[in-house]
């Protein structure tokens, strides 16, 4: 494979959190390879499906993910997206921080809470007027999602990239 600068498999620690599908080694359960829409991103995918580690748990989080955390709050990691989607100005994309969680129903009030201090934050900060959320959660194959830890995008589209179609914006898949 070739160096994609991760850093040595050593660094990588296993899930302390109960959730023992975390501990599985080579256990591809927590991402779903066929979802990924670039080469690079599945030769990541394929190094962490072979360390058999969740890349959106924090403790493995900077080991595979090659943009800057922007920031942290209690409850979300917030950095952009190594993929962004094609004709996006800004592409971000808000992590589950204290543990290992699939479902929306696990995020607690106090998370939501945040959440949204979260996203005034980055409107603030990036001067953002308008923008898409996303979050898919649970059964990767009937949601297109590629990472099972429960993750949101905030996506913002470019108008002005020559590709945009004002007719057809953005696609992805949701279902
Ligand atoms: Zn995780």
């Amino acid at each position: 494979m070739e160096d994609l600068g991760l850093k040595p498999k050593k660094v990588v620690k296993k899930l302390r959190y109960d959730n023992v599908i975390c501990m599985k080694t080579k256990d591809s359960s927590l991402l779903q390879m066929k979802n990924a829409r670039e080469e690079e991103q599945q030769a990541v995918m394929k190094q962490i499906i072979e360390d058999g580690v969740c890349p959106f748990c924090e403790e493995n989080f900077e080991t595979y993910h090659t943009k800057p955390v922007l920031f942290k709050t209690e409850y979300w990691i917030v950095t952009e997206n190594a993929w962004p989607y094609k004709m996006t100005r800004k592409h971000f994309l808000l992590v589950y921080r204290p543990k290992h969680i699939e479902q929306s129903k696990e995020v607690v009030g106090p998370g939501w809470q945040d959440f949204t201090e979260v996203v005034s934050r980055l409107e603030n900060e990036f001067s953002l007027s308008y923008g898409t959320f996303l979050m898919r959660f649970g059964d990767m194959e009937k949601t297109g999602a590629t990472v099972k830890h429960l993750h949101m995008q905030l996506i913002q589209s470019d108008p002005d990239n020559p590709d945009y179609d004002p007719k057809t914006g953005i696609w992805t898949r949701i279902g």
